[in-house]
């Protein structure tokens, strides 16, 4: 990090960087760090892991404009754009290697590009961080419910997800390795992240939710003298959040979607249909199991082998 993190004063703002080299390129990963007052846990943020989700990304400079370092415990490390070039690109994966930030975790410092990025962000980031929370969202191709999520063995950030007032918490029996979240897993620290609908824009209603979730996060952890901000209990969802394991394109096509998000289906429900260049239909999707659905494609063009579909199970 520079300027070295010990010489960042306290009761400041600052913003400091990451340089990162890989196979000839120059990365920049750019910091905005809060240090407080007082002495207290440190916050590690994320956003931008896929260059076109742009919820995260607005929550964290809305947040640094917002934020007084008198009035704050502790230290608040933010990474909007954890994946420059993808952002740059306005892509979900980056366009030197092709890579997916979230499926390099912890990466290699002598390796691609993206790998580079993940291994600086692993050994500078995550390794400080008493708490990780990674911003995501559907980007251009998905759309998802605002949603927190969170590793079921991970007991301070599952206490941690139910208080922040967002309105869907999913548990995960298993996280796949690979994700930012993995990696903060791996080195015991607690982690979650958001999901948003995306699409490649900014959703008020998530933006604010975002905001208050962090807020929230930030009064749970004891950085901000102040009550949490209350919201109606959330809608608590248990299963698989990995989107390479759901239903996937069978060729190219159009999709129409037939069900709405978090719209509950039975095994065997029509979730949508694919057109060929004529409209004919050239594929059916069936809901595998019961649940809820937690994922869409709603860009319509689709490629063979791309995500559709995703449903997970209700808990009470
Ligand atoms: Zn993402």
């Amino acid at each position: 990090v520079t300027p070295e993190y010990s010489s960042l004063g306290r009761s400041a703002s600052h913003n400091a960087e990451i340089a990162v080299r890989a196979a000839g390129q120059a990365i920049t990963l750019p910091l905005l760090i809060a240090r407080g007052s007082r002495g207290g846990p440190v916050l590690v943020l994320s956003a931008g892991v896929h260059g076109d989700e742009y919820e995260g990304i607005q929550t964290i400079f809305d947040l640094f404009c917002q934020i007084d370092p008198g009035r704050l415990r502790g230290d608040l490390i933010a990474l909007a754009l954890a994946n420059p070039p993808a952002f740059q690109a306005g892509t979900r994966s980056s366009p030197l290697d092709g890579c997916n930030l979230a499926r390099v975790f912890p990466g290699d410092a002598g390796g691609s590009p993206t790998e580079a990025i993940a291994h600086a962000i692993d050994t500078e980031l995550l390794a400080r961080a008493d708490f990780y929370l990674d911003l995501h969202s559907g980007g251009v191709a998905c759309e998802m419910p605002v949603l927190v999520g969170y590793h079921q063995a991970d007991l301070k950030a599952r206490d941690a997800a139910g208080v922040l007032g967002m309105p869907v918490v999913w548990c995960h029996p298993t996280v796949a390795p690979g994700r930012t979240v993995s990696s903060a897993i791996g080195r015991g620290v607690p982690s979650l992240y958001f999901e948003a609908p995306g699409g490649g824009r900014v959703n008020a209603a998530g933006l604010t939710v975002y905001r208050r979730g962090v807020l929230n996060l930030m009064r749970h952890l004891g950085m901000l003298d102040e009550p949490l901000e209350a919201a109606p209990a959330p809608l608590r969802l248990h299963g698989d959040g990995n989107i390479d394991s759901s239903l996937s394109a069978t060729g190219d096509g159009f999709l129409t979607p037939r069900v709405d998000l978090l719209q509950r289906v039975s095994t065997g429900a029509l979730l949508g249909t694919l057109h060929d260049p004529w409209g004919r239909e050239i594929d059916r999707f069936i809901a595998p199991c019961s649940g809820v659905v937690v994922m869409i494609h709603s860009f319509r063009l689709v490629r063979s082998g791309e995500p559709l579909f995703l449903i997970t199970e209700v808990r009470p």
